[in-house]
Parts: structure tokens; C-alpha cells; sequence
């Protein structure tokens, strides 16, 4: 291994994998460089990036090496030191193919910075025959993965546990001529090929007997903490106006049979995270988490409904590790979760708390949206003496986030509120809860951001890319969008 790669994060790889439990060491003809961008801990949090790790390594004649962006991209040596896949220690770029799981707009920079380290050119056009193709997937392709266009080959949309291997059998077949396998990718379901003028087909969805996705790699280096995830349900039952995982996205809940579960828990996991967009919503919640304690497990869950935690799963929740209840709202009034079709109501919250409490849980974390349309002082208000109320029961902290319109959602093409009046709203509301609720929200600019980048185009991807070669500070972005907007 050349001395260029950097001893420093040669060591890091290696220290991590000999902590890793699951990982798959493997050669195939057809290696993938699996890449996150975002760092290791992120990485390895999601079972999705997990999921598609272990699916490229059961195609026949491929294996998937994983890489992730540096935890300090700055202190990446310069020059001459390629990023590289953490299995075999080989540079990205000499991999057959680059692929990308991408959870949310944002991360389009860190895209951007793994090509860059990889020594890859950004853009599809400056990339020729020497290259690997560029392929993404993740989260990101269910509401508007347009502003990828311009730099990735080929994007996968939706439940992927399928269309990767329809993706590999083409590379496979047409061995190193990318264009043929472009070729044979084009019309395929849930596969889209860039720069072609093509209309974006619908997002896959895997087939029910694929779930659970579970993981492949469990560790101690991620903020979940050598927890075993598995999916509990896929998909999302109800209707939220805002959320791109509504029901009408691959048609609802699909709930995976405790049985299932149960099964795949391997029998030395003592933490078990359970991953799903409405976890709470599984129709034998209680018996499984049950099933979860009695083992002796602690416990995580991705998603708590409040209408949902009653005092038995707020018991279940507490002999499972947990202190802290974390539940969403996002809307700050009852008229606006109407209007959003958010069917949780002051009463809802209220009973969740109330049980927490008496389970012996000692803090809540309350997630709001601001910005929604309509909203008026008057909705912050009622947001300010509900959080008061709560605060009584609890320790209270209120998450806030401005609100962000999505493309395959009913909200789609909202506008997205004036800084100024979210950050009036922010102060109204820390004045209303002073010395009783913490208030931690995020940046109203990096929201801006992402809603330019959630609503746009591939002009917006391009203005991304400007913003990050600028230095990729807030006023970067500004400058670059308004330039692609004259
Ligand atoms: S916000 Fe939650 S409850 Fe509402 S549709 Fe989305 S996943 Fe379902």
C-alpha cells in the first residue's frame, strides 16, 4: 500500500474494522465502492447503506468495499493520498464501480468531497472511459434526486434491494464498456440514466419477503453504539401533507411479522434498535418490544407516535434502557397539524407524557416544525404555553426545524418562510418559555439551503457545486444560487 494514502487514517480504518463485527472481506471480479458522505459513525448508523453493503456482497461475481467521508476533510493529506475503500484498503476510484447512499440534500457536498478525494472529476461529462461509473441511491431518491444529474451516471430510486442487482447484472454483462451498460440500464423500473433527456421513472419497491433489513455490520463506533438494527415495519400508513414517507408512497405500511424479527436478532445482540418510519404503528408493537426487555436487550426505536405510547409501552420503553421520551408534533398549533393532516393533538401529547413520567422516564424531547404556510404568531403562542404545560410533567426540550416543502408530497412547491420571520418566531417562542423549556433549532440558513436544493433542479446541484468550490460557507450558497437564478 502506497505511503501516500496516509498512515494516520490507515491506522483509523484499520482500528475500526478490528471492532466491526459482520464485515465481509471477499474478492469478486466486480468490486463496488460502497461510499457514505458522511463520516463512519454516520455511516454505519443506517441500514440502508447497510442493507445494499450486504446485497452487492451475495450477487454472484461482486463485492462491495465500503468508504466514507474523512470525520476532518481538512486534515485529509494533500496531494497525492486517494481515499479508499476501508476492506482492502484500495483506492475508490480502481473499483469497477462508485456507488452512493444519500440520506438528504445536504449531503451533496459530501459527494462532491468524495469524488474529489477519490481523484475522481466531478461532472459525468469530464469523466471518459478510465473512470468506474457513478451511481447513487438512498433516501434522498424518493422526494428529488434531480440535482444529482449533473455528477452521478445512474441513480437508483427507491428500495434498491432489487435494482442493485439489475444495476451489476449490466455491468457484468457489458464488462468495462460503460456506455453499453448504460445502455441495457435504460427503461429498467426504479433506474434512472442521466443526461439522456429521459422522463424520471417512479421510485422501486423491494418485495415484501426482502424485509427486514437488518444489520450487517454491528460496532461500537457509531452514536447508536454496537446496536443490532433491524427494520420493524417499512413505510408509513398515514398521511402527513409535508412527509415524503406517507402512505401513498409504495402503498403504506408493510409490517414485518414479529416472528421474523425475533428470528434475525442474533442471540449475542444486547441492544436491539428497532428502524421503520412509524415503528409505533406495528400492529404487534407491544408484544415485540415485550418480547425485546424479557430478553434482557435494551432497546432503541426510530420512531415513538405520541397517540401510541401508552402506559404499557412507556413501561416496556423504560425497562429497555430508555430516560428520554422523543416524540414529533411538527406543527405549532392544532389548526396547523390539521391542516398538515398531523392527526397528533394537544391530548396525544399530553397522555405520552403523562405515562412516560409515570414510567419513570425523566425528560422529553418534543420535535416542531416552523414556517409552515399559514402560520402566525398566534400558532407560536399556543406552541409556547403547550411546551409550558408539558414542562410541568417533565423536563422538556423542544427540537425545532423549519419547515422544507418536498418534491412527491402535497406540500410540494411551498414556499419557504422568510428568515427573518422564522428567527421573530424563534425569539417570540424563547421568550413565551424562558427559564422552563431548552429550545435547540436548526440553522434557518442550512434550511434555506436544503429547500433551494430540495425544490431544484439540476441548475441547483450545479450551484451547490460552485458553492462548495467558493469555500462552502452560507454566503457561498447565496451568491451561487441567486447567480444560477439571474
Ligand atoms: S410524518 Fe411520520 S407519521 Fe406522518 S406520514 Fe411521515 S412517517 Fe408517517
Amino acid at each position: 500500500m502506497g505511503s501516500g494514502l496516509g498512515w494516520g487514517h490507515i491506522e483509523q480504518a484499520r482500528a475500526r474494522l478490528s471492532e466491526e463485527r459482520g464485515t465481509i472481506f471477499q474478492e469478486a471480479p466486480l468490486s463496488v465502492a460502497l461510499c457514505y458522505p458522511s463520516p463512519y459513525a454516520v455511516a454505519m448508523s443506517s441500514l440502508g447503506f447497510q442493507t445494499i453493503y450486504r446485497e452487492i456482497c451475495r450477487h454472484p461475481g461482486a463485492v462491495a468495499e465500503r468508504a466514507f467521508l474523512p470525520d476532518d476533510v481538512s486534515r485529509w493529506p494533500a496531494g497525492s493520498a486517494p481515499l479508499f475503500t476501508y476492506e482492502s484498503l484500495r483506492p475508490v476510484a480502481e473499483h469497477s464501480l462508485v456507488a452512493f447512499s444519500i440520506a438528504y440534500e445536504l449531503e451533496l457536498t459530501g459527494l462532491f468531497e468524495v469524488l474529489r478525494l477519490s481523484g475522481l472529476p466531478l461532472l459525468v461529462h469530464e469523466r471518459d472511459a478510465r473512470h468506474p461509473l457513478v451511481v447513487a441511491g438512498g433516501p434522498l431518491t424518493f422526494s428529488n434526486p434531480s440535482t444529482l444529474e449533473p455528477f452521478v451516471d445512474v441513480v437508483l430510486l427507491g428500495e434498491a434491494e432489487e435494482t442493485i442487482h439489475v444495476l451489476l447484472d449490466a455491468v457484468a454483462n457489458a464488462g468495462s464498456d460503460k456506455r453499453a451498460t448504460l445502455d441495457a440500464l435504460v427503461g429498467q423500473p426504479g433506474i434512472y440514466v442521466t443526461n439522456r433527456g429521459l422522463p424520471w421513472p417512479g421510485v422501486a419497491k423491494a418485495s415484501t419477503e426482502r424485509l427486514p433489513a437488518f444489520s450487517q455490520i454491528v460496532t461500537p463506533n457509531t452514536e447508536l453504539r454496537s446496536m443490532f438494527l433491524i427494520e420493524a415495519e417499512r413505510g408509513c400508513s398515514r398521511v402527513c401533507a409535508y412527509c415524503v414517507m406517507r402512505g401513498t408512497t409504495n402503498g403504506g405500511m408493510r409490517p414485518v411479522p414479529i416472528e421474523r424479527i425475533l428470528d434475525k436478532i442474533p442471540g449475542d445482540a444486547t441492544r436491539v434498535g428497532l428502524v421503520g418510519a412509524a415503528v409505533t404503528d406495528h400492529p404487534q408493537i407491544e408484544a415485540l418490544l415485550r418480547h425485546i426487555v424479557d430478553s434482557g436487550r435494551s432497546l432503541g426505536i426510530s420512531s415513538l407516535r405520541a397517540c401510541r405510547i401508552t402506559a404499557p409501552i412507556a413501561a416496556l420503553l423504560a425497562k429497555g434502557g430508555y430516560r428520554t421520551l422523543t416524540i414529533a408534533a411538527d406543527g405549532s398549533s392544532q389548526r396547523l397539524r390539521d391542516e398538515v393532516r398531523r392527526h397528533t393533538t394537544e391530548e396525544h401529547l399530553i397522555r405520552a407524557v403523562e405515562n412516560a413520567r409515570g414510567a419513570g422516564l425523566t425528560r422529553v424531547k418534543l420535535y416542531e416544525m416552523i414556517g409552515l404556510p399559514s402560520e402566525t404568531d398566534a400558532d407560536i403562542d399556543e406552541l409556547g404555553r403547550l411546551a409550558t404545560e408539558l414542562s410541568r410533567l417533565l423536563p422538556l426540550s423542544l427540537g425545532i426545524a423549519p419547515f422544507v416543502a418536498k418534491r412527491n408530497t402535497p406540500l410540494d412547491g411551498q414556499p419557504f418562510e422568510k428568515t427573518s420571520i422564522l428567527e421573530a418566531r424563534l425569539k417570540r417562542l424563547r421568550r413565551a418559555v424562558k427559564g422552563r423549556v431548552e429550545i435547540r433549532s436548526t440553522s434557518t440558513r442550512w434550511a434555506w439551503v436544503e429547500y433551494k436544493l430540495a425544490q431544484g433542479s439540476a441548475e441547483a446541484g450545479l450551484a451547490t457545486m460552485e458553492a462548495w468550490r467558493a469555500g462552502g460557507d452560507f454566503a457561498a450558497f447565496k451568491r451561487a444560487f441567486e447567480r444560477r437564478e439571474d
